[in-house]
């Protein structure tokens, strides 16, 4: 089977060790398999995103020893790709236009009990469907142009009596059941790897509308990378375990836009020790921290357990 592998960095701050564990692995995985390694550099936040980062980060990987087989693609040169999804999607009815704050959504969650923890999945706040009901009442014609002054968010509601789901009988409750599914590599929502399934509920309950393109951006995080992914060829995705819950949402946009699944591979993630995770304003662990103080490549590789 080809593998076809990427790393896809946004150029928010510096590298450090975490993003040199998720690259060097990825890379190894290629380099083992006779595989491709491919660069995506994820720049659709214009505000946080800045060339300097960019340079910094290519000059980091290129020390490490990692090069890539194609030109990187740049989520910024794709904003037209994101919007044809975006279309597609309005005209099946299946996106609608929000622009509930964070505060408006506490308010309309907010439990009856005090110290309650309000519902969230990978994706935030699990969205109470204020302004989903709204777009119900609407009619099509009302509906016949995006608006692009909105965030718009998926109505996962819709989309479960769409075609994303697979069907099988289960004798256990002589009904049918719906799922999906991917292959994991890595570490699964459990901990697991192997077939990875969720339900049309898991969706519902775990994840909720989430917003699938911002006002700000034209796009989310999410849709631009099954869009990449696809674009890409990746065939194994390998990231960091901060994003296996993420995962369903992505598996879900791949079914409804007609895009392939790859294979997961969730690694562990580099921690600092506290045992927090690392984060780009981390700058003690960054790269150029190290390289400066003199350490190699292998020092590195010998940091991340590689
Ligand atoms: N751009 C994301 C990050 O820097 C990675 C996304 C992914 O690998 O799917 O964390």
């Amino acid at each position: 089977m080809a593998f076809v592998t990427r790393f896809a960095p946004s150029p928010t701050g510096p590298l450090h060790l975490g993003h040199a564990y998720s690259a060097m692995l990825a890379h190894d995985m290629a380099q083992a398999g006779g595989g491709t390694f491919v660069l995506r550099i994820e720049d659709i936040d214009r505000s946080r995103c800045r060339p300097e980062w960019e340079n910094q980060l290519i000059d980091d990987l290129n020390w490490l020893g990692i090069f890539w087989d194609t030109e990187p693609l740049r989520q910024s040169d794709r904003v037209g790709m994101y919007s044809q999804s975006l279309d597609k999607l309005w005209a099946d009815g299946l996106i609608y236009p929000c622009n509930c704050s964070r505060r408006d959504i506490e308010a309309a969650l907010s439990a009856p009990q005090e110290g309650t923890e309000l519902p969230a999945g990978p994706d935030g706040l699990i969205y109470p469907g204020v302004c989903r009901n709204k777009n119900h009442q609407r009619t099509v014609s009302e509906r016949t142009s995006r608006p692009a002054d909105a965030n718009l968010r998926l109505n996962v509601s819709r989309v479960t009596v769409d075609e994303s789901f697979e069907r099988r009988f289960d004798i256990s409750t002589g009904g049918w059941q719906w799922f999906a599914s991917y292959r994991e590599t890595g570490i699964g929502p459990l901990g697991n790897s192997g077939l990875i399934e969720f339900s049309p509920e898991d969706i519902e309950t775990q994840v909720g509308d989430f917003v699938i393109a911002r006002r700000d951006m034209g796009t989310s995080y999410h849709l631009s990378v099954v869009l990449d992914d696809a674009a890409q060829r990746i065939t194994h995705v390998v990231r960091g375990a901060d994003l296996t819950e993420a995962t369903k949402i992505h598996v879900l946009l791949q079914r409804l836009l007609g895009l392939p699944t790859p294979i997961y591979h969730h690694h562990r993630l580099i921690r600092d020790e506290n045992g927090k995770r690392l984060a780009k304003r981390d700058d003690a662990r960054a790269l150029s921290k190290y390289r400066a103080e003199g350490a190699t490549p292998a020092d590195i590789r010998r940091m991340v357990g590689l």
